[in-house]
């Protein structure tokens, strides 16, 4: 039987990234945000003639222009970006102490991306009804305004029941939202309305206070989920809705260089082989096997050129 090409989109924000070195005359400057670095990752591992596109809104600016570029170069679709004439990219500058201990400072509540499902509701919604699979996080849903998400939730409902997809990563990040009830409130009608669930463990204890994975499991099953990955770091990811007779060989890394993107990229890897009708055992060895490769580089978007000459 022939593949079926799919169109793939991940919407959220990217930020621009400075990593400050010692000296004050220089800064690296990098891209990243969680559904960009799945939208990367998933490009890495999908076939070519699969689409890759992430949605979201940067500004008109020169910086928001090298990070459509960067994105682009990654072979992932800019097509469906808005260009704001007001605002710009959310940013953020990552310094290391003497003891090797890393501190993030943000400069993003004005940012383009928390615009996204306002002004041009109609066009983006219109231009994500044409995609197969939908990715989005909770970061996502915390950037935006209660309007433009409660647009969006209505917006999933009739593309869920036209045959869309979607899929859903409960990032919790309290900072971003007003109080906990209402990013309880919020992510609840996320995994309602979703049908490729990603929640970690972690996430889910600290949001919703389950005691343990147990706990998480039998919450999540009571919101009727039917598929998706249930992330345990290095223990590797159990399957939702689906009994496996035995669960994947998961190789666990010990020396960890640095965990940041490690469930983006799970994602990623896991959506491509969903993407190609491949069963939950290969899609959750896959989102593993990725997300394993990442977490021994540093930061969240591992170099092209070592990406691809290294033998998984
Ligand atoms: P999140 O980052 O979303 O909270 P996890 O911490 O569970 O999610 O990590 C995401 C994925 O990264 C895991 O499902 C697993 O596949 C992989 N992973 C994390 N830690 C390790 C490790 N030590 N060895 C191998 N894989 C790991």
């Amino acid at each position: 039987m022939q593949r079926q090409r799919k169109k793939i989109a991940c919407v959220g924000e990217a930020m621009i990234e400075l990593s400050l070195g010692s000296s004050e005359g220089a800064a690296r400057v990098g891209y990243a945000g969680d559904t960009l670095n799945t939208a990367i990752y998933l490009r890495r591992n999908a076939p070519a003639d699969h689409d890759v596109h992430f949605v979201s809104a940067v500004g008109q600016d020169p910086l928001s222009d090298r990070m459509l570029a960067f994105i682009e170069a990654e072979g992932v679709g800019t097509a469906y970006m808005r260009r704001s004439p007001d605002r710009v990219p959310g940013l953020y500058a990552i310094t290391t102490d003497d003891a090797g201990e890393r501190s993030f400072t943000y400069w993003r509540e004005t940012s383009a991306a928390r615009t996204l499902f306002t002004d041009d509701a109609g066009e983006t919604l219109a231009a994500l009804s044409g995609f197969d699979i939908v990715y989005y996080s909770a970061i996502t849903l915390a950037i935006l305004s209660p309007d433009a998400r409660a647009r969006f939730f209505d917006w999933i409902d009739g593309f869920r029941a036209s045959g869309g997809e979607v899929a859903f990563d409960s990032n919790y990040r309290p900072k971003l939202w007003p109080d906990v009830a209402t990013a309880r409130r919020e992510v609840e009608t996320a995994w309602r309305k979703c049908d490729i669930a990603f929640p970690s463990v972690d996430d889910e204890m600290d949001l919703f206070g389950d005691v343990d994975a147990a706990a998480v499991s039998a919450r999540l099953e009571g919101y009727g989920l039917s598929y998706g990955a249930l992330k345990r770091g290095g223990e590797g990811p159990l399957p939702i809705g689906v009994t496996l007779p035995v669960l994947p060989s998961y190789r666990r890394v010990d020396k960890v260089i640095d965990t940041t993107a490690a469930g983006d990229s799970f994602v990623g890897g896991f959506l491509a082989e969903h993407a190609q009708g491949r069963p939950i055992d290969a899609a959750l060895l896959a989102g593993h096997d990725c997300a394993a490769r990442v977490i021994t580089h540093p930061g969240a978007i591992v170099p092209r050129d070592i990406w691809f000459s290294e033998v998984s």
